[in-house]
């Protein structure tokens, strides 16, 4: 007499379960149960009452991982340089909601793999993440904006190099921010926007004086930072802003400004990305913005530039 039922098929979850022992792709038993139960077919019947064999074996499928659906992403900001021939990329990302997540995605460094366009630099994708042992891994990316008009550039691509460089640094993994993702992204499409360098110069200044800002590094434009007079003349990164003339010659490192630089300055921090790609500009002009957004981001991050050094000397 057969039976298989419930009881039975709880039995065989829980034998399977133990050979496996849990671990994610181990091999185990598979095992057929038949119960020969004598007597009332309806009594209890234990383990030691039941005859298995084994018909086969076979890898277990691996441990169900916690899939982290990523709100979509944000742009995959950095990818980290391998140290190894592995076709493995190291994504540093800004997701959508701010924080920083560190990922790999598995052969995207394939040529013409299935991850290698929708993880490059600048991307921005929905991504689909499992949770890894130490970082979590991409199991799936859909592009959602290549900013594919950045690349093939040297100027584009130093200009946002340069502010995925600032991201980078200004967003924590764990820490939310909603400001970060969408200034991003609309400064990556105000690269593809720019019309010449002056205007991708303006854009990188923009970016990096308004994300500072925003995270408590904003400059005081209006007043002598220590002594409150209205008529600033000077400026000094490391003090916080403008100085008046007697403040200034105890700051080391205050440099006059003119009223021209300040009312830059202070369109930098309140302009749109539209107002700045309509605003006419000279050359000379763009790149001392850009020089002092350099600066002052250096200094407050407590951090070398590599790119935006770059786009500097280019
Ligand atoms: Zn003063």
């Amino acid at each position: 007499m057969h039976r298989r039922g419930p009881m039975v098929a709880a039995m065989i979850r829980g034998w399977a379960s133990s050979l496996a022992g849990h671990r994610a792709g181990s091999w185990a038993c598979k095992v057929y149960l038949d119960l020969s139960v004598r007597g009332n077919p309806s009594c209890a019947v234990t383990p030691t009452k039941i005859r298995c064999w084994v018909t086969a074996q076979e890898r277990l499928p691996a441990e169900p991982v916690p899939g982290r659906p990523l709100h979509t992403t944000g742009a995959a900001v950095v990818p980290r340089p391998n140290s190894s021939a592995s076709r493995t990329s190291s994504l540093t990302l800004l997701t959508s909601d701010g924080s920083e997540v560190r990922a790999v995605a598995k052969g995207a460094r394939k040529p013409g793999g299935r991850l290698a366009a929708r993880t490059d630099l600048f991307s921005e994708v929905d991504l689909l993440l499992a949770v890894g042992r130490s970082l979590d891994v991409v199991s799936e990316a859909a592009l959602v904006n290549a900013h594919a008009g950045i690349r093939g550039e040297l100027d584009r691509v130093c200009a946002a190099s340069a502010i995925c460089e600032v991201a980078r640094l200004t967003c924590f993994d764990g820490t939310e921010d909603p400001f970060l993702y969408p200034i991003l992204c609309r400064a990556l499409l105000a690269c593809e926007e720019a019309v010449d360098r002056p205007h991708l110069d303006l854009v990188v200044a923009a970016y990096a004086f308004k994300t500072l800002a925003h995270g408590g590094w904003r400059p005081e434009l209006d007043r002598c930072v220590s002594c409150g007079d209205d008529v600033p003349t000077f400026f000094s990164v490391a003090a916080g802003g403008v100085l008046c003339a007697s403040c200034a010659r105890e700051v080391e490192g205050a440099e006059p400004v003119s009223a021209a630089r300040i009312s830059w300055l202070r369109f930098l921090i309140s302009a749109t990305f539209d107002q700045l790609m309509a605003t006419e500009i000279d050359s000379e002009t763009a790149y001392g913005l850009a020089g002092e957004a350099h600066v002052w981001a250096a200094t407050h991050l407590d951090a070398r530039l590599r790119a935006f050094e770059f786009m500097l000397s280019a």
